[in-house]
């Protein structure tokens, strides 16, 4: 079967590597998560045989189902909204979660990953527009969930995730990746936590997001086509 995942895979990955180019960033510097979501384990598979090892799903329900049938030893990130009521199952399921938005979602997450016998390394999901439509912190919550990150010992900060408003023009997007690098040099040195990962850029902005830092972009569109409306 040929679906032509190679080519859309070469052409990200040559998106990704210009983009780290035109900003002086090592070429390794922003990595690819590869939404998956609604399309089934088939096109999970062909996208191992084309090297890719770190996919993202947005419904633990959706994962629930898909992650068994795929091949084993892949990552899986949850990239979307994650309900308190399903932290459990998330923490059996995921390898990362980029969309944590609350104290007693991140104390949820901290307690299922703690029976699930891991650290969750996970992402604070901030809303850097203010967009109400958006799920994400606000800005000046992320500190004192910080504070209390440091008392959890079953989830690992790593850095933060955003969602800008969707704007025809991908370049419209830049304040808002930018806003979240600068809040996070802010909170670096307010807080002692590194934040080193800034997950941000999917299809249609990738190459602003890291022009802007990103060190994880989650892709779905370009690589596996369009998605059926659900
Ligand atoms: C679906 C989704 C993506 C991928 O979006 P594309 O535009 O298809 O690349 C990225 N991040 C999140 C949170 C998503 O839900």
């Amino acid at each position: 079967m040929d679906s032509g995942l190679a080519e859309r895979l070469q052409a990200v990955r040559e998106r990704m590597e210009s983009a780290c180019a035109r900003a002086g960033r090592d070429p390794g510097g922003a990595r690819l998560v590869a939404v998956s979501k609604t399309h089934g384990p088939d096109r999970v598979r062909e996208a191992v045989e084309c090297g890719l090892t770190v996919f993202g799903e947005s419904k633990v329900q959706e994962a629930q189902a898909k992650i068994p049938q795929c091949p084993g030893r892949l990552s899986w990130h949850l990239v979307g909204h994650l309900q308190r009521n399903k932290a459990a199952v998330a923490a059996q399921l995921f390898d990362y979660i980029h969309s944590v938005d609350s104290a007693r979602l991140l104390e949820a997450v901290d307690r299922a990953s703690a029976e699930a016998g891991k650290v969750m390394p996970v992402l604070l999901e901030v809303n850097v527009s203010g967009e109400s439509s958006k799920f994400g912190l606000a800005p000046a919550d992320v500190p004192a969930l910080l504070a209390r990150a440091n008392e959890l010992d079953n989830v690992e900060v790593r850095g933060l995730m955003t969602m800008p408003p969707f704007t025809e023009d991908p370049a419209e997007a830049r304040p808002w990746f930018r806003r979240l690098r600068e809040l996070r040099d802010a909170w670096r040195g307010e807080t002692g936590f590194a934040l080193d990962e800034l997950s941000m850029g999917m299809t249609h902005d990738l190459e602003i997001a890291i022009e802007e830092g990103a060190t994880w972009v989650r892709v779905g569109t370009a690589l596996f086509g369009e998605r059926e409306r659900t």
